[in-house]
């Protein structure tokens, strides 16, 4: 398999497919530079002190003070919306929209009982007057906290014994067919997106859309979504926000960059690299694996690279046809690496520092990995190049595993002692 680094694609191509409705009014992020205040030689990140320098400074000696030391960059997609995690709602952000164009009036999904996905889809649909339904695995918790609660609130949630959740096609089949009920229908997103990419150039829509007034009472379609959406549609939203970091006054397209992020089904890292290869831009993307092993990551870039270039490319379209075996994520282990959604002692710690120190807060699970991994690479780089590191969320976790691991949110502290 060869590694592709820069496929010089016409950017046109990108933008074209760019060119659609969004959920996000714009795909802007804020943007953080984290410094670091005592670099370690030996790589290890023990006792690293950080400094949110995005306040500019003008102070000029500070300034050169400022850049003999380390930094990195943090995407803030942490702040795109307080309930919808951050890399959920860029899954989301051209996922919904063809929800809207379908007319869909349910939605189905499934997930862990903490799963921001499921409090993403939830929460999104109502905001667009869609019925969410969400298939949770295992019990209902005795306290509602986190995302669960989120679902709950939001969306009409049903838990499911772990026997029937493993085969999760048969499950979701079964429940969108009963909510669906004698007239409604079903179908899965996959194959709205089919319709919808093969109708692209007629302009034609292949289904009916009910009339709100002449016939309210109108059956229902329900769509069924893939647990973590993890679909080559959620790929574009994540396009769109490598070509928005692209811009001149942000990045810009010649600037050297290695993206961290963290990854749970892969599909983020995937979209990220893509978007990098298809506007031809020197960034890398390294992906810290969180829920896998990578062999399957590496099987799960593959499937969403033929997926994508199936679903939005075509021939004509002149793209490399070996970016199909391209590797173009670097999947890294964590510094610690351990059974996914486990944390360990002193990680909580160490999340209650980085918020001190920076003002931004991270989760043992998720991006306290990309945060570590982030530090240490800013710590190795040549000076050309740039670490950003993509913060996607995830701080209602906290709250679900300040409920699990009550111990290890016991923290004395020292300003009282
Ligand atoms: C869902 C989630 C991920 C995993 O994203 P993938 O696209 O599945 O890799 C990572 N971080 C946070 C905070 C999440 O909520």
């Amino acid at each position: 398999m060869g590694v592709l680094k820069h496929n010089p694609v016409n950017d046109k191509l990108v933008l074209r497919l760019l060119d659609r409705r969004w959920a996000l009014n714009s795909p802007d992020a804020k943007i953080n530079q984290i410094m670091i205040l005592n670099p370690k030689e030996d790589g290890l990140n023990g006792d690293v002190t950080f400094r949110n320098i995005t306040q500019p400074c003008l102070d000029e000696g500070i300034m050169k003070k400022n850049q003999s030391f380390p930094s990195f960059y943090v995407v803030r997609d942490d702040l795109l919306h307080p309930l919808v995690n951050g890399n959920k709602a860029r899954k989301l952000d051209a996922l919904l929209p063809l929800l809207e164009d379908y007319d869909a009036t349910d939605v189905v999904t499934c997930g862990g009982c903490q799963s921001a996905h499921t409090a993403a889809v939830a929460v999104s649909c109502a905001e667009r007057g869609l019925r969410p339904h969400l298939l949770l695995r295992g019990e209902a918790p005795e306290t509602l906290t986190g995302y669960n609660l989120v679902s709950t609130l939001y969306g009409n949630v049903v838990y499911v014994p772990r026997s029937l959740y493993a085969k999760r096609k048969e499950m979701l089949t079964r429940h969108a067919e009963s909510v669906a009920g004698r007239d409604g229908s079903v179908i899965w997103l996959d194959d709205i997106l089919g319709a919808s990419s093969r109708n692209h150039s007629s302009g034609k829509q292949n289904f009916s859309k009910a009339d709100p007034v002449k016939c309210p009472e109108k059956s229902r379609k329900v769509v069924v979504i893939n647990e973590g959406a993890g679909d080559s549609v959620a790929l574009l939203g994540v396009v769109r926000l490598i070509q928005y970091l692209s811009q001149n006054h942000l990045f810009g397209k010649d600037q050297a960059l290695n993206i961290v992020v963290d990854a749970g089904t892969g599909t983020t890292a995937v979209g990220l690299a893509l978007g990098a290869l298809c506007l031809g831009l020197p960034w890398e993307v390294t992906a810290v694996m969180l829920a896998d092993k990578i062999n399957a990551y590496k099987e799960k870039e593959q499937n969403l690279i033929s997926e994508y270039l199936r679903s939005f490319m075509s021939s004509a379209d002149g793209l490399d046809p070996s970016i199909v075996n391209a590797e173009i994520v670097q999947w890294v282990e964590r510094s610690l690496p351990r059974k996914f959604g486990n944390i360990l002692k002193g990680e909580v710690q160490e999340c209650q520092k980085i918020a001190r120190q920076t003002g931004i807060l991270v989760d043992p699970i998720y991006t306290l990995a990309a945060w570590d991994i982030a530090t240490k690479l800013s710590q190795n780089m040549l000076e050309d190049r740039k670490v950003v590191m993509l913060h996607t969320g995830g701080t209602l976790g906290m709250f679900g595993l300040a409920q699990r691991y009550r111990s290890y949110f016991k923290i004395p502290d020292e300003d009282f002692r």
